[in-house]
């Protein structure tokens, strides 16, 4: 705390990580004796850049920019950019450091790492985003490769700006690399799923926790917070396979609507208009707008928060938990405060933590990855079933870890304990570097 102080989000994520670990360091103590610890919560590199662009008035806007390459020893470093105002280092090395045990968890062969800037793209006009994205690119270019480090989007980062990203990198270096960044569109080195890959994944992880109990998502209601990609694709996933999807939210609201979300309206609204989730009440007969409030007051059978980090809180846990709340499977990272995830496990709860759940999306980054390399193209049916047996695997791979623990059903410990083996293990063989 010394020596990182002021960095709340990143604590939390390294506690977390920590506590889950020390039956493991009990049974393996060469992870101490060698370092690895010491080595593993501290980022191989930090990059912090400005990121100066024009504005449409002509006025020049400076933000900050970060790449945070946090750990190799399995892979180039691989994680996404994130656009937010609230972007800052404590945010950059919490999500740097979840994204090395979740891309471990996947058997990918990636390291971890994470990167954006405190842009706020809300209310941007598209030339504004265009020329922030190129700036930012114009820096970062020279840190990235695709045996190096391969960014991808997160909040605020979608197929619109990595686009512009990729140009520009393409002009700076006069190379059309492919494999520098994952997340493009298809027509020009996009992997089929990878849109749809982590709202997806999050839903198909669900199903496997469900299925250790013989149940299923037939008939389940479900509430899903945020109304970006992972949360749309999830409620595509949910309702595909039989459930129903009744809420979405953005930061000043949520809808509910008990009918089933209309996701055609609902892409309408946010991925052409890029409008507001009110909008969607406004449209939907029979659906309502809750401006300000807490979509986890919903009842419903299961919650996937798809938003922020600690949107969902021990009082949002309780309720959802009094309202009978069956499976929380995150689809954001770190979205439950500690003390929700506490009320969770204290209760019957099945709860999956975003490092396994939301997994989905840098797997399907890794095999776009893969295609680019061998410049082959899957189709849908064959890579979101691919999608689908890496979920399995790390459902299995988590769960039977938390048993090897004395920890049955704790898919945290599990998770954590899995991810932290492998690349632990990678660190140990490769030396102290
Ligand atoms: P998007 O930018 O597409 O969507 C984010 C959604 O969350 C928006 O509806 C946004 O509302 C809402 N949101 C963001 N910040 C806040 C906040 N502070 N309070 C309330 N609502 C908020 O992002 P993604 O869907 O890509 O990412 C969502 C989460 O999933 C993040 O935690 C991300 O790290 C994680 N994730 C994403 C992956 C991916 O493949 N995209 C992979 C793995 C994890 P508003 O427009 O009002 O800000």
């Amino acid at each position: 705390r010394t020596l990182n102080p002021d960095e709340p989000e990143f604590h939390q994520a390294v506690h977390e990580v920590l506590h889950s670990i020390g039956p493991v360091l009990e049974r393996r103590p060469e992870y101490i004796e060698n370092g690895v610890l010491e080595q593993l919560v501290e980022p191989e590199r930090q990059i912090i850049f400005r990121v100066p662009w024009m504005d449409d008035s002509g006025k020049l806007q400076v933000n900050r920019g970060y790449r945070v390459q946090y750990n190799s020893a399995l892979g180039p470093y691989k994680g996404g950019l994130r656009f937010h105002p609230t972007v800052n280092i404590s945010i950059m090395k919490f999500l740097g450091f979840e994204q090395i045990f979740k891309n471990a968890l996947t058997g990918q062969g990636i390291g971890g790492g994470k990167g954006g800037s405190n842009f706020d793209p809300h209310g941007k006009s598209e030339a504004e985003v265009m020329r922030f994205c190129q700036s930012f690119m114009s820096e970062l270019y020279r840190h990235i490769g695709e045996s190096t480090d391969v960014p991808a989007g997160d909040i605020g980062v979608g197929g619109r700006e990595i686009g512009y990203m990729f140009g520009m990198y393409r002009k700076i270096t006069n190379r059309h690399e492919s494999g520098i960044l994952t997340g493009k569109g298809i027509g020009w080195g996009g992997a089929q799923v990878r849109t749809e890959a982590t709202g997806y994944g999050a839903v198909f992880f669900a199903q496997e926790m469900l299925a250790v109990h013989g149940e299923n998502l037939e008939g389940k209601r479900v509430a899903v917070s945020g109304s970006g990609n992972v949360a749309i694709y999830a409620i595509e996933k949910a309702t595909q396979l039989g459930a129903r999807a009744v809420t979405a939210s953005d930061s000043s609201g949520y809808i509910v609507d008990d009918a089933g979300i209309d996701l055609s309206l609902l892409r309408q609204i946010k991925e052409v208009e890029r409008g507001r989730i009110v909008e969607y009440a406004n449209r939907r007969p029979g659906a309502r707008f809750i401006e300000g409030g807490n979509v986890w007051e919903t009842p419903v059978d299961i919650a996937i928060p798809s938003a922020t980090q600690n949107e969902l809180n021990e009082d949002s846990a309780r309720m959802l938990i009094a309202n009978g709340v069956r499976v929380v499977a995150e689809g954001a990272n770190m979205p439950s405060t500690p003390e929700a995830v506490g009320a969770f496990q204290d209760s019957e709860v099945l709860f999956a933590p975003g490092k396994a759940a939301n997994a989905g999306g840098v797997a399907t980054s890794a095999l776009e990855m893969s295609q680019n390399a061998s410049r082959q193209r899957w189709n849908f049916s064959n890579s979101e079933q691919k999608l689908r047996d890496i979920m399995a695997d790390i459902h299995d791979a988590s769960f039977r870890a938390a048993e090897r623990y004395g920890t049955p059903g704790d898919y945290v410990a599990g998770a954590n304990i899995a991810g932290f083996e492998r690349v632990a293990d990678a660190m140990l063989a490769q030396g102290v570097i």
